[in-house]
């Protein structure tokens, strides 16, 4: 492609872990580049999580690279590389293509990250933030608003339809936010004062924890919530490297 520059994978690779800060988060993954593919870079294409999906459609595009929120090799995971696990590496290292994935880091990036990006988009002014490593946002709605109208709004916005806990007629001054599955962070966002803390996932005990708080929940959906972090690294990376960076959704109703 013309215009498009080779940007050396090591250069890439400080790049994005100085802009997204990887070395301050402990995390449940290694934050960075998982797998060394070609040293030449060009092509990148930026998803939610490195499935076999996303990887067919990146050697279909003749990348060089992936970029993700969700990479591989987590924590108390079974090291072994067989099964699907085979098939994905299989795949990345017979195309020569670098995995850089970057999981707590894009959550939280003040600007880029999950979090900043879906206040963006759902135009809530961000307040500050909560939890361990300021992961969980805390803000306000552009005008005090109706937990019901809240949850449509959300469901507009996202293209999905979220699960409201607690009552829908109680007015929504204060949100506390984390994407993804946050739901363990309920009790750090009820002691911002928040009126409702919206999360992508939700486990059943937190249903219990909202009705005998009164703080409401809303779980708008993990890859509903968590797509715009990488789509904003995408936009910025092409710009700041003159290297193509596509966005790749890989619907998952989760
Ligand atoms: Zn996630």
């Amino acid at each position: 492609m013309e215009g498009l520059k080779t940007m050396q994978r090591e250069a890439l690779r400080q790049y994005l872990d100085g802009l997204l800060k990887s070395a301050d988060f402990r995390d449940y993954c290694p934050n960075g580049l998982q797998v060394e593919g070609k040293a030449g870079v060009q092509r990148v294409i930026c998803g939610v999580t490195a499935s076999q999906a996303l990887l067919d459609e990146a050697i279909e595009r003749q990348a060089d690279a992936i970029l993700v929120h969700h990479g591989w090799f987590w924590k108390g995971e079974d090291g072994r590389v067989t099964g699907f696990r085979r098939q994905r590496l299989a795949s990345l290292l017979a195309h020569d293509i670098s995995l850089f994935a970057y999981h707590l880091p894009l959550d939280a990036h003040p600007t880029l990250g999950n979090n900043a990006q879906l206040a963006k988009r759902l135009g809530w002014t961000i307040e500050g933030n909560f939890s361990e490593q300021n992961i969980g946002f805390v803000g306000v709605p552009p005008a005090p608003t109706f937990a019901g109208e809240l949850a449509q709004w959300v469901h507009q916005a996202l293209g999905r339809a979220p699960l409201l806990i607690g009552d829908a007629t109680r007015t929504i001054k204060r949100i506390a936010w984390c994407t993804g599955g946050a739901q363990s962070y309920f009790e750090e966002a009820l002691a911002t004062g928040a009126d409702i803390f919206v999360s992508g996932e939700i486990s059943e005990q937190t249903v219990h924890m909202a009705r005998e708080t009164g703080m409401l929940y809303l779980a708008a959906g993990h890859h509903a919530t968590e797509r715009y972090g990488v789509m904003a690294l995408a936009a910025y990376l092409s710009d700041a490297c003159s290297i193509s960076c596509d966005f790749v959704d890989i619907d998952n109703p989760v």
